[in-house]
């Protein structure tokens, strides 16, 4: 595994991020987390590694049979900067959020003018799926909208601060800001099973796009270096495997 790995952090949409903070087991323990899964099943035997090619063998195997406890082994603590619309979705993902997340407080610290969201592009209302979206909008209508956002956001912020120096505390000023467009940090930690699970429904075509690029920024650049056999077990049985069924593997 890259030693930089922690602490590397990735650009997400316009002023998002995901950064690896942690790492269970820790690159400098010489563990990588692959030897990790693969000791904990062999556990069961109270065995220990026996070589590459017969690890990687048993970590397949795993994977494609749904035996998923040993995956619980490794653990990856993230920071994330990502729009509360991306956040409603993301914490409907109980085992990966509420058990372990730390979130800026809105409360203490004072929103930015330039923390909101503006999308590169505006996607078409999908026709055929009334919870998707599909193609997009014409350039200059694009154009047309998003300048009609900032001035939107201007227009919250402006009310948020003016709300702030008429001395309202700034838990109840924030009612002046668009709510799905603000960007919130956390701090989240999720096992490698369960972020399989988040991984597989979230970098799907059907995940919306504002969530399914912090998906992806984790699966490329974490979850693939820290994981290099389970990541490509979780393409070959999971990822590229329609008929699984849901959960399965993960
Ligand atoms: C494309 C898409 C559209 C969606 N649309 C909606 C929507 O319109 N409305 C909406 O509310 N949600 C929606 N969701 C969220 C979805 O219903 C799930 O809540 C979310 O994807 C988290 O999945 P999960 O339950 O597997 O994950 P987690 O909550 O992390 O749970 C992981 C696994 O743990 C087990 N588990 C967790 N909690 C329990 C429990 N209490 N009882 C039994 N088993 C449990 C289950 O096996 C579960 O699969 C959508 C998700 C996707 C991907």
């Amino acid at each position: 595994m890259p030693e930089n790995l922690i602490g590397k952090r990735v650009d997400v949409l316009d002023k998002g991020y995901v950064e690896l903070q942690d790492l269970m087991p820790h690159p400098a323990s010489g563990i990588s987390g692959d030897s990790a899964i693969v000791s904990a099943a062999r556990v069961s035997f109270l065995g220990e590694s026996k070589g590459p090619e017969k690890d990687k063998k048993l970590l397949f195997y795993l994977m494609r049979n749904h035996h998923t406890s040993p995956f619980e082994m490794v653990e990856f603590k993230l920071r994330v900067r990502a729009p509360l619309l991306t956040w409603w979705q993301w914490t409907r993902h109980r085992t990966f959020h509420y058990q372990s997340a730390n979130a800026q407080s809105g409360r203490y610290t004072p929103f930015d003018e330039n923390d909101f969201y503006v999308p590169s592009e505006w996607r078409r209302q999908s026709s055929s799926n009334k919870q998707a979206s599909e193609g997009t909008l014409e350039p200059d209508v694009s154009r047309e909208l998003t300048d009609k956002l900032i001035a939107f956001y201007e227009k919250g912020y402006a009310l948020y601060e003016e709300a702030l120096a008429a001395g309202v505390a700034k838990e109840m000023a924030r009612l002046f800001l668009p709510g799905f467009s603000v960007y919130y940090t956390w701090v989240v930690k999720t096992d490698a099973h369960n972020l399989m699970n988040f991984l597989r429904l979230r970098m799907a075509s059907d995940a919306q796009y504002e969530i399914r690029v912090y998906a992806q920024a984790i699966f490329e650049h974490f979850f693939k270096p820290a994981l290099p056999w389970t990541a490509e077990a979780f393409e070959m049985y999971v990822l590229n495997n329609p008929s699984q069924p849901e959960g399965a593997a993960t």
